[in-house]
C-alpha cells in the first residue's frame, strides 16, 4: 500500500502532553474579562508560534453610552488576532486603520516594528448594550520579520471558508485543511481553526508532523483521541509528533485549534513587547516613550 493510498486514521496521532484549567479572569481595560488560556506556558516556546490567549466567555453588558474597552497601548513584534463571537469589537490604530468587526469577524493585526492602537465594544453595541465574547491570540513573528510594516487584516466572517465535519464545522480561520486554505496571511505557516460541534460530533483534523498543537476548550466537553475528556475553560496540549487528532464532542462544544510551524528562537516578552532579548525590550520601551511608535 502505498503512502497516498493510507487512510487518515492510520496515521499517528499527535500524543496529549498536558490538559491546562485556565487560570481566573482578569479585566482587560474595562471591556473584556479575560481568561489566559495558555498560564504558565505562555511566551514559551513549547507553544509557538503562538504567545498567548485571552478568552473572555459571553458576559452580558448594560447599554452605555461610553463604550468599555482598552485605551491608547502600545505593540512591537508580534501580532495580535481577535476573533468576536458575540457583540462588536471597534479598532482604531496609529498606521491609520480603523474598523468594527462583529460576529465571526476576524482582525488580524501585525504589531511589527511598532504601533499604537486602541480596542473598544462598538460605539452602536454599547449604546445598545448585551453579549459580548472574543478571543485574543497572539502570535509570534521570527527575528527578521519583527521590524516588518504594522498591518491590519479586517476578515470579515463571510470570507471564512468553512469544512464540513461529522456533527459540526469548522472555519478556516488561516491555513489549510486538505486543500481548503484561510484567508488570513501569516508570515510563518499556522492553521488557527475556529471548531463547532454538536453532542456526538466528531473530527479527525489532520496536522503537519514536527508542528505544536493546541486545542482550547472555550464551552462544552469533549474526547481527545479516543481516551481524555477535556471540559470547558481547558486547553490540550499535544505533542509535535504525529499528524493528526481525534475529537468527539460530549456536548454542543466551541473550540479553537492552534498549530503551527514553532518559531524556535529566544522570547522576550515584556508587557505589550514581545522581541528576542531584553536590550531589545529596553529599545522598544524608548521607543514607545520617544512617539516613534506613531501617534493616535
Ligand atoms: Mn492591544
Amino acid at each position: 500500500m502505498s503512502l497516498n493510498s493510507m487512510p487518515l486514521n492510520s496515521m499517528p496521532l499527535k500524543s496529549v502532553t498536558q490538559i491546562i484549567a485556565a487560570p481566573p479572569p482578569h479585566w482587560v481595560g474595562d471591556g473584556f474579562l479575560v481568561s489566559p488560556l495558555f498560564a504558565d506556558h505562555a511566551f514559551q516556546n513549547g507553544i509557538s508560534p503562538f504567545l498567548m490567549l485571552d478568552y473572555a466567555a459571553p458576559r452580558q453588558f448594560k447599554p452605555s453610552p461610553k463604550p468599555p474597552g482598552v485605551g491608547v497601548h502600545p505593540h512591537k513584534g508580534f501580532e495580535t488576532v481577535t476573533i468576536v463571537y458575540d457583540g462588536e469589537v471597534e479598532h482604531r490604530d496609529s498606521a491609520g486603520n480603523s474598523g468594527v468587526i462583529g460576529p465571526g469577524d476576524v482582525q488580524w493585526m501585525t504589531a511589527g516594528r511598532g504601533i499604537l492602537h486602541e480596542e473598544f465594544h462598538s460605539r452602536e453595541a454599547a449604546k445598545r448594550g448585551g453579549v459580548v465574547s472574543m478571543a485574543q491570540l497572539w502570535v509570534n513573528l521570527r527575528a527578521g520579520d519583527k521590524s516588518a510594516a504594522p498591518g491590519y487584516q479586517d476578515i470579515r466572517n463571510a470570507d471564512i471558508p468553512r469544512v464540513q465535519l461529522e456533527g459540526g464545522e469548522t472555519r478556516i480561520i488561516a491555513g489549510d485543511h486538505n486543500g481548503v486554505k484561510g484567508p488570513a496571511k501569516t508570515f510563518t505557516r499556522m492553521n488557527v481553526w475556529d471548531i463547532r460541534l454538536t453532542a456526538g460530533g466528531r473530527a479527525e483534523l489532520p496536522l503537519f508532523e514536527g508542528d505544536p498543537a493546541i486545542l482550547a476548550v472555550f464551552s462544552g466537553a469533549v474526547a481527545v483521541n479516543g481516551e481524555k475528556l477535556v471540559g470547558a475553560s481547558h486547553v490540550v496540549m499535544f505533542a509535535r509528533g504525529g499528524n493528526r487528532i481525534a475529537i468527539e464532542a460530549k456536548e454542543d462544544s466551541q473550540l479553537l485549534l492552534l498549530s503551527g510551524e514553532p518559531i524556535d528562537e529566544p522570547i522576550a516578552a515584556y508587557g505589550p513587547f514581545v522581541m528576542n532579548t531584553q536590550n531589545e525590550i529596553r529599545q522598544a520601551m524608548e521607543e514607545f516613550r520617544a512617539g516613534a511608535m506613531g501617534v493616535l
